[in-house]
């Protein structure tokens, strides 16, 4: 029997790992720089905690999740995105405590049983981060700051930022009762999806796909003509540091998102490629979820990047080699192997990339393996070496051949070749 993955569930080869740490390890290495703290958290959670955070009527929950009962009949969920956990373990361990505002990044997988297609995946990655306890508009500014510029360190910047602001609980009343009223006159056009959502929440038709719907929203009321007072202020105020931070964004009104716990900046990074698919960073404020998990009143604001979308392009535009060893070993006849395995472990050892060839082959064997490899230096020992003491080594690029004393053939080595 022929095992295969399970359908929408992918292996990242080692050809590909190379461009998945890159995007991982600058993450953390900008993240850092900007305050934030890596925070690990589980795979599975009780499925009433994402129901609850992300909203039982949602794709997400009702359609999208992948469920569990565990032996003792617990419900669980694979997770689907990390906003709720990540409010689940600050309230949990009441990290509050310590210091009230935490900058807080997360890496790892979520599972949405979703149509595989281009670019999306059931077990796909994302970055996520959260600024908690502060209400911006600093933090807001600052969080898509580190987003461009966490993209543009990767060499991406072909980028459309949209920013929106969704307002507060107060203000959304009267605009949402007056998007109500606009949707009821295209009631019978609307798809069945939002005929229901126009019950629950008129605001989620802005999440709708079909085609129709889109046309009927472009020209619905927009939130940023019922923002009261302070979210006013709160939006002129991030637009304005955005600017001061030289970055070029577009005012979209129609980003917008359907739960009631977001609040005012909402934002979504978007590329011209990959067609419909081509949001690859978004997020916002959700000043009202904490309090929603029973925590303390603390407003919060963050976001999340699609690794898979973000591998993609960088596979496209962005070249880079996969670095080969600094040195191979290629040893002749039995008494040079042994000498060399030892070298070989020290060389390691020492920091240096080294590769050798544990089958017993000829020169031309081996120089061909080095080369596959992409060695920078060959050291060649055969038993003539041995009985002068001194190596070849040979540069894979020039093919230029110097020699090499053996009896302290491992310092040598590390200072010809550490980079
Ligand atoms: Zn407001
Ligand atoms: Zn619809």
């Amino acid at each position: 029997m022929l095992y295969k993955a399970v359908k929408g569930f992918k292996d990242i080869l080692p050809y590909q790992v190379g461009t998945w740490n890159r995007v991982e390890s600058e993450a953390k290495r900008i993240f850092e720089l900007f305050g934030y703290r890596e925070i690990r958290i589980p795979v599975l959670e009780k499925a009433e905690l994402f129901a609850r955070g992300i909203g039982q009527d949602t794709d997400i929950v009702s359609k999208e999740m992948y469920t569990l009962e565990d032996r003792k009949g617990n419900r669980l969920a694979m997770r689907p995105e990390a906003t709720a956990s990540v409010i689940r373990a600050y309230i949990e361990h009441k990290l509050y405590k310590g210091y009230p505002v935490q900058k807080l990044f997360t890496i790892g997988p979520m599972f949405r049983y979703e149509r595989p297609q281009k670019g999306r995946r059931r077990q796909f990655h994302q970055i996520n981060v959260e600024i908690i306890g502060d209400p911006g508009p600093k933090s807001d500014s600052e969080l898509i700051f580190m987003i461009m510029y966490f993209f543009s360190s990767l060499g991406l910047n072909d980028f459309i930022l949209n920013v929106n602001s969704l307002g507060c609980l107060k203000c959304r009343g009267p605009f949402r009762a007056e998007l109500r009223s606009y949707l009821d006159r295209y009631f019978v056009q609307l798809c069945p999806d939002c005929q229901k959502r126009m019950e629950t929440n008129p605001l989620r038709v802005f999440d709708c796909k079909v085609e129709t719907c889109n046309q009927i929203i472009k020209d619905a009321p927009s939130m940023l003509d019922f923002l009261c007072n302070d979210c006013t202020n709160h939006f002129d105020s991030v637009r304005l540091y955005l600017k001061q931070l030289d970055l070029d964004f577009v005012v979209n009104s129609y980003l917008m998102r359907g739960l009631d716990y977001y609040t005012r900046t909402t934002f979504e990074v978007q590329t011209k490629e990959m067609g419909a698919q081509n949001a690859v960073a978004g997020g916002g404020r959700y000043d009202n979820l904490m309090k929603e998990f029973g925590g303390p009143d603390s407003p919060a604001i963050g976001f999340a990047i699609g690794v898979e979308r973000v591998v993609e392009l960088l596979e496209e535009h962005v070249v880079q080699e996969e670095e080969g060893p600094d040195i191979f070993l290629a040893p002749l006849g039995k008494e040079a192997e042994d000498k060399s395995f030892v070298w070989l472990q020290e060389l390691r050892k020492g920091g240096l990339r080294s590769e050798m060839e544990y089958r017993s082959l000829g020169l031309k064997a081996q120089m061909r393996h080095a080369d596959r490899l992409r060695a920078r230096k060959v050291l060649i020992v055969g038993e003539d070496e041995l009985i002068k003491g001194k190596g070849i080594l040979r540069d894979m690029v020039s093919k230029e051949q110097i020699e090499i004393p053996l009896d302290n053939l491992v310092d040598e080595l590390i200072r010809l070749l550490i980079r």
